[in-house]
């Protein structure tokens, strides 16, 4: 029997608001959980309504690492789990007050406290408000804390179920539904800002996200390529596994620049791009597209030219960031830590075929006709027979980076 001296504890998110099918969010969540963990050692339950991973100190890091990545769960907090006896509890309120204190001493943060006890296990001696009122004497007594029950600056938490567990206000997770509630999508993944911050915000939404990227060696760089590697590679933290098709580009870029008016290139190459990651969706099941489009950013996102792209796609089109500006993309890029990949130099495809006065406003007609005037569907046809398949997996990740532990497992 192995044991895990080490518990934390995580609030469930939105899918405490399913009805029937709230099981099977729950289920998806455990799931996920034990995908990441399921080189180091370490126990995933859900037990009345909270998620609880139970581990050994060496196996922290690993459970820390899930926890700030895990789709599903609002905040997280490692809890002092003690014997049930008054005293054992008492003593486990004043360290965690002690902890919080001396965190939020340096900016007087921390002045105020209450406690808000649970008790399942009804054989306990005290009821709740009796626990909560004796476990938080040795606070206010020795002047670490003051009771503020209204408006206090930590609420510490006593849960008294087969053990007692005490801990504190967590820390904020990504919240949103279980990674594998609301099918697959296909992310064309770029190396800039905002395509990964797109595929972020899918997968918060459950959606498992493999990636598709145009490559156009030697016009764009192996930097332009590891870098978009790199990003897939943050995606798989968040989305658990994820391929990233690469698909070699050149020869159709090539052809829209013999065959397209110079103000048309960009839009028709998108117009290319969609109709290969739309072959790419069907081999691997995906359900839709996701691009990382915002409206007005850049000449071939206007709504006219999303029109004329979306006309090229053979799946519905997602553009989870279509109606924020740059700032709020970079404040999620740098909470995912895609932030400081993306802004590496190296030029991707597109800027590098960039027309000087790309047209603004394009018709979906008219954009058809060039496209069909290209005769491209062979060349994009063999461009997605030769694509390359790489896997990320946080599995593997994390069983690099902490598994090597002797594992203890029960
Ligand atoms: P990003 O920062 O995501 O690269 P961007 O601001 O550079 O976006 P565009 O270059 O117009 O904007 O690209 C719009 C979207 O088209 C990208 O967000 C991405 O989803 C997709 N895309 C562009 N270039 C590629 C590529 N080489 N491979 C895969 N997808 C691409
Ligand atoms: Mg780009």
């Amino acid at each position: 029997m192995a044991s895990y001296p080490v518990t934390y504890l995580a609030k469930l998110g939105e899918l405490t608001l399913k009805g029937g099918n709230r099981k099977e969010f729950e289920q998806q969540l455990v799931q996920n959980a034990r995908l990441y963990l399921e080189s180091v050692s370490a126990r995933v339950q859900i037990r009345t309504g909270r998620l609880y991973i139970e581990g050994t100190e060496e196996s922290s890091a690993a459970i820390e690492y899930t926890l700030k990545r895990l789709i599903g769960i609002t905040g997280w907090a490692r809890a002092r789990v003690t014997e049930k006896n008054i005293s054992s509890i008492k003593e486990a309120v004043f360290q965690e007050a002690r902890e919080a204190a001396d965190r939020g001493a340096a900016s007087k943060e921390v002045k105020s406290f209450k406690i808000e006890a649970r008790r399942s296990d009804k054989t306990f001696p005290l009821n709740s408000y009796e626990l909560a009122a004796e476990a938080a004497e040795p606070v206010y007594e020795q002047k670490l804390l003051a009771v503020d029950v209204h408006n206090p600056d930590l609420v510490i938490r006593v849960e008294v179920r087969e053990q007692c567990y005490v801990y504190s206000d967590g820390i904020r997770a990504c919240r949103g539904l279980p990674v594998g509630t609301g099918g697959k999508g296909l992310l064309l993944l770029s190396g800039g800002l905002d395509s990964p911050v797109a595929g972020y915000r899918m997968a918060r939404r459950g959606m498992k996200i493999d990636c598709v990227y145009f490559h156009a060696y030697p016009y764009t760089s192996a930097e332009a390529r590891k870098k978009v590697e790199d990003l897939a590679a943050v995606i798989s933290g968040y989305s658990i596994n994820t391929r990233l098709n690469i698909i070699p580009f050149t020869p159709v870029q090539m052809r829209i620049r013999e065959r397209a008016p110079e103000a048309f290139t960009t839009l028709l190459l998108r117009m290319c791009m969609m109709k290969a990651a739309s072959m790419t969706a069907e081999r691997i099941g995906a359900k839709c597209l996701i691009t990382g489009e915002s409206l007005g950013q850049v000449a071939s996102q206007t709504v006219e030219n999303m029109a004329v792209t979306e006309a090229a796609s053979e799946y519905p089109l997602l553009r989870p960031l279509v109606g924020l500006d740059k700032e709020e993309i970079i404040l999620t890029a740098k909470e995912i830590g895609s932030y400081d990949i993306s802004i590496l130099p190296y030029e991707d495809c597109c800027v590098l075929f960039s027309p000087r006065h790309p047209v603004l406003r394009a018709s979906v007609e008219e954009a058809m006709e060039l496209y069909r005037a290209l005769e491209a569907e062979e060349l994009i046809a063999e461009a997605f027979a030769q694509r390359e398949v790489m896997r990320f997996s946080v599995r593997d990740y994390v069983a690099d980076t902490w598994g090597r532990e002797p594992l203890n497992k029960s």
